[in-house]
């Protein structure tokens, strides 16, 4: 059969399985996989069964018992092997009586099917399940190798799902399709080629305690903090010396949003600087202890985002020395956490193959991008030294939000061409 042939063939066979795909998705949904702490024991069952019914083996991973990561094999003859990585637990639900659906429910109403994890990452896992039934149909000499792997406690830093599967050596492969994301389809297809990295850091002011009605006799812990972030914010004018071979990328997602979000000129201006300055975002405050006491202690949690490609050093550098300059006594910047981004190549060959497995499902060329945000794509690139690329049935704003929602018309196209790449795929 010509390439041509086969590939209709795998899309008509994927597009007779939507009914299945909305059911694999809503029955996912049903069963709770929340972070903390990410127990994934009965859903991996659930997938190891729909597998041993088409005569798929499947291996069941643990480093923490209960918390399980499930990985499908699907040899092929043609050269080069796929990983596929989506994640199987989600953030809590919130508060159950602020959803219209039930967080559980995996509803299915006009087009879209509800609750917490459809978007992120239930969706792109339910696709992956049908993709990798179709190709198991297929020929082997049609396809190369590709290895679907369900991980769990991504929303929790992955130490007992891609990070601790990535240390253990258990990834090896051409290249990562990374099934967390969100975009625009079917219409505006997205290909994340890399995503930022991530500073965390802790401000600590000291003060000394003092009876409210006297608080000349104390030092306010509280104002001196807020007297450094004056200070620490400046972060956000810190140029990042950014790659070259980048520059068409952000300008692609910067459009992106244009194009997709309707922006007010502040936001417009703060997009503008999006990929060539940090971001800076003060999360968490704490100080104090009673209306009527002058705290001696008080601490800010700042979530510094940076381009791929930069030097992140220079970035912390950068921030010790802004708290330094605010010259405000007791005040400490402690970094806990550093995390360098990720980025691929955009004119690589896995990229235009990916690029062309999404133009001959949806019709339409996809942007690249780079993420704001990380996903586990991250320990795959950095420990397991697999280019990753992200591409996944997400709904734009919708991941970690009440009322969560996936359109069938997302998982279907994406369905396609996580069936279609296996053919098209050339290391
Ligand atoms: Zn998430």
């Amino acid at each position: 059969m010509s390439t041509q042939g086969i590939l209709e063939k795998i899309v008509d066979e994927v597009e007779s399985e939507e009914d299945e795909l909305v059911d694999l998705c809503s029955k996912l949904v049903q069963i709770p996989t929340v972070s903390p702490p990410g127990e994934s024991r009965e859903i991996a069952k659930f997938i190891e069964s729909y597998f041993g019914s088409l005569g798929i083996a499947t291996h069941i991973y643990e480093k923490v018992e209960g918390k399980s990561n499930v990985c499908v094999e699907l040899p092929g003859k043609r050269e080069g092997k796929i990983i596929w990585l989506g994640h199987l637990d989600t953030v809590p639900p919130g508060d159950p009586s602020s959803w219209k659906h039930d967080p559980y429910g995996g509803e299915v109403v006009n087009g879209r099917i509800y609750g917490r994890g459809s978007s992120d990452t239930k969706g792109a896992v339910a696709a992956a399940m049908i993709a990798a039934k179709a190709l198991s149909r297929l020929p082997r000499d049609e396809r190369c190798s590709v290895e679907f792997w369900f991980t769990t406690c991504e929303e929790i830093g992955a130490r007992e799902g891609a990070r601790w599967l990535a240390e253990e050596g258990f990834f090896k492969g051409d290249i990562c399709i990374v099934g967390d994301s969100e975009g625009f389809l079917p219409r505006d297809p997205v290909i994340d080629v890399g995503c930022k990295g991530i500073l965390r850091v802790k401000l600590k002011a000291k003060g000394l305690a003092a009876h409210g009605s006297v608080p000349f006799l104390g030092e306010n812990a509280v104002e001196k903090l807020i007297e450094v972030w004056r200070y620490a914010r400046r972060i956000s004018e810190f140029k990042l010396d950014v790659p070259k071979a980048l520059e068409p990328i952000f300008e692609s997602s910067i459009n992106l949003f244009e194009r997709r979000m309707k922006l007010n000129k502040s936001q417009e201006a703060s997009l503008r600087r999006l990929y060539h300055f940090p971001t800076v975002s003060l999360n968490i405050i704490r100080g104090g202890i009673k209306a009527n006491v002058v705290p001696d202690y008080a601490e800010a949690h700042l979530d510094i985002r940076v381009t791929p490609g930069t030097d992140m050093n220079s970035v912390k550098d950068r921030m010790i020395n802004l708290v330094k300059e605010s010259k405000v006594d007791g005040v400490e910047a402690e970094i806990y956490s550093l995390r360098e981004g990720i980025y691929e190549d955009p004119k690589s060959p896995y990229v235009k193959s990916l690029s062309e497995a999404v133009r001959r499902v949806t019709g339409f060329s996809p942007t690249l991008r780079i993420l704001t945000g990380g996903t586990d794509g991250v320990h795959v690139k950095q420990i397991s030294k697999i280019p990753c690329l992200g591409l996944a049935p997400g709904v734009h704003g919708t991941a970690h939000t009440v009322d969560e929602y996936v359109t069938i018309e997302n998982l279907t196209a994406v369905a396609k061409i996580y069936a279609v790449y296996p053919l098209l795929f050339k290391p």
